[in-house]
């Protein structure tokens, strides 16, 4: 009999005193099996669990820490800020050169308004599109995440996908029938929904990519012709940049793809691990706001000075050659993984949206939800724990995107490259 580790001992005690023992989710192991790691400690591309074991880190809080864990500018630039007061419920600085410097960076956004997380950010930007437009309807992808604001947990990605609750209790009918579903990259099926309801729909929202499914690239012209349907019919386009956003180019999604939507949502990296988010976009959209305009939002803690401070000091530092060195390290882990699953002989794909990454465990092209749940969840959770005990901490789900930072450097993708022979060999074993 194995000694219970310390983290097994922290999830005991957290199942008595949280549902589920997490206060997220995917986070808790169910997916691949096992009990949670828990976390004491990041640096760089390291994490440390509560028994003192290293791990090289391909989650990276989800996408914020994309300098690494720790990073002494956003440490210092926290610290600094913490000292000053921790929350005013005031204006304060910090939040006036955040918004200015993602206004510099996405063409397209004139304002932006600050909240707490991404949930906040999709829901809010959903209201002004719904009150800009006096329309109802919101149409959304399957298989794409939006947080879990009620009206947008109908067949979504992330946790919701990962353990197949396609309809949450507690979601009533009437805020779930305003929401039309549809598949992701089908042109088409939009085209006829505005042909059908074209004066009812306030607004579409698409991740700028999908990567809550595995990562699923929008196909070439599919969110243009989102910015041309929603344009002829009044309703808005809300492209959710909260993954994307300031992850796969300075400018986002946007930056490598230039369709300019009416409402940007934006999180995780922009905020450098703490709390923030944001949303933003044309002028006479964001003036419809109070107290600008009449439609509400607000927040106790929006704008946190801390929270602001992290997200600022993160942002100056991720220039042009922090995102060449992101590219980088996720073409080279790419390329491994994909080697690696040849050389065992295992059925997959790879997927990449700039440099989100993710792999499915089957034999045939994944463009949309129904394609992507076809993955052998067997074999990621073979894959995963593999992994894991070669000590690299991947996604424990097989619908989540990887991620890497600017400092997976050599040393840290040598350590996956020799983990990853063992991990594709269990997958070969495991049962599809
Ligand atoms: C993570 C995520 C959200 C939700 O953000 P939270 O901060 O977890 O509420 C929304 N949209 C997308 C595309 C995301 O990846």
């Amino acid at each position: 009999m194995t000694r219970d580790s310390r983290s097994d001992e922290l999830f005991a005690h957290a199942q008595r005193v949280t549902p589920g023992g997490v206060n997220s989710p995917v986070r808790a192991f169910r997916a691949v099996g096992g009990a949670p790691k828990f976390m004491v400690r990041g640096q760089g591309p390291y994490l440390y669990d509560a028994d003192g074991v290293e791990y090289v880190d391909l989650v990276c809080s989800w996408g914020p820490t994309i300098l690494g864990h720790a990073h002494p500018a956003v440490v210092t630039a926290v610290a600094a800020a913490a000292a000053n007061g921790l929350s005013f419920g005031t204006p304060s600085p910090g939040e006036v050169d955040l918004a200015q410097l993602i206004v510099d960076r996405v063409g397209p956004v004139d304002q932006v308004r600050l909240v707490n997380s991404g949930t906040e950010a999709t829901m809010s930007a959903v209201r002004l599109a719904r009150g800009v437009t006096q329309r109802s309807k919101v149409v959304k992808f399957a298989g794409c995440y939006h947080g879990h604001v009620d009206s947008l947990l109908a067949s979504a990605g992330s946790g919701v996908l990962t353990f197949a609750l396609p309809d949450s209790p507690g979601v009533t009918g009437a805020s779930a029938a305003d929401t039309i579903v549809l598949p992701y990259n089908d042109v088409e099926a939009v085209a006829a929904v505005f042909a059908e309801h074209g004066e009812d729909i306030a607004c579409v929202i698409t991740e700028a990519a999908a990567a809550n499914m595995g990562v699923v690239a929008p196909q070439p012209g599919f969110n243009a012709a989102l910015r041309e349907l929603t344009e002829r019919h009044g309703a808005l386009l809300i492209l959710d940049e909260v993954m994307t956003g300031f992850r796969v180019s300075e400018a986002g999604w946007f930056g490598l793809e230039g369709v300019a939507p009416d409402i940007f949502t934006f999180g995780k990296v922009m905020s450098g691990g703490l709390p923030a988010a944001a949303f933003g976009g044309r002028a006479d959209v964001m003036a419809q706001l109070a107290p600008a305009g009449p439609v509400y939002q607000a927040g106790t803690l929006s704008g946190n000075p801390v929270a602001v401070a992290a997200g600022l000091a993160q942002l100056a530092q991720c220039t042009g050659e922090v995102y060449t060195r992101v590219d980088k390290a996720a073409a080279a882990v790419s390329a491994l993984v994909v080697d690696a699953l040849q050389q065992a002989g295992v059925a997959h794909r790879l997927n990449t949206a700039g440099n989100l990454f993710s792999v499915f465990f089957l034999d045939h092209d994944v463009i949309d939800f129904e394609t992507a749940k076809a993955t052998s969840v067997a074999q990621y959770a073979a894959f995963f724990h593999s992994m894991l005990d070669s000590g690299v901490y991947l996604p424990p789900s097989a619908f989540e995107a990887w991620f890497v930072g600017a400092s997976h450097d050599d040393a840290a993708i040598d350590r996956i490259a020799a983990a990853l022979p063992a991990a594709a060999a269990a997958a070969a074993a495991a049962r599809p």
